[in-house]
């Protein structure tokens, strides 16, 4: 298997509960809580409670309970947020190096409440 899973990292912290967060909603598979250093005025990250990676490893091992569970949350946090429809929002994940992925564990991030420019800058 390609992923290997640091259970020291920090978001793995913060579902043990050693670390503090601002939680926006929690179900049995999933918290979604603010992000710590905010890009846009709506910046909160969406994570599975199982041990995964990144998006790939979440895709290929999580069952269907946790992703249904995962989709679902974050549909409905977009929702309460006051994002869906027209106003939008954007949710994006980074891996690895290339997508410069600093904590990791597979987390979504939901990003709204501006204009949020381009989705890559040009290389
Ligand atoms: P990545 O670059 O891995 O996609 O994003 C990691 C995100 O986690 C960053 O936006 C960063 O601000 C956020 N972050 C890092 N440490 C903490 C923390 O201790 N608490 C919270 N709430 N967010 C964090």
């Amino acid at each position: 298997m390609p992923w290997t899973y640091d259970p020291q990292n920090i978001f793995a912290r913060i579902l043990r509960g050693e670390i503090p967060n601002k939680t926006v909603a929690e179900t049995t598979h999933t918290l979604v809580f603010h992000d710590i250093r905010p890009h846009a005025p709506v910046h909160v990250l969406a994570i599975p409670r199982g041990a995964y990676v990144n998006f790939d490893h979440f895709a290929a091992e999580a069952s269907a309970e946790e992703i249904v569970d995962f989709h679902r949350t974050v549909a409905q946090v977009i929702a309460d947020l006051g994002l869906a429809g027209p106003e939008g929002y954007r949710a994006i994940t980074n891996s690895g190096v290339s997508g410069m992925q600093e904590v990791p564990h597979y987390h979504l991030h939901i990003l709204g409440g501006r204009v949020l420019g381009r989705l890559v800058d040009p290389a």
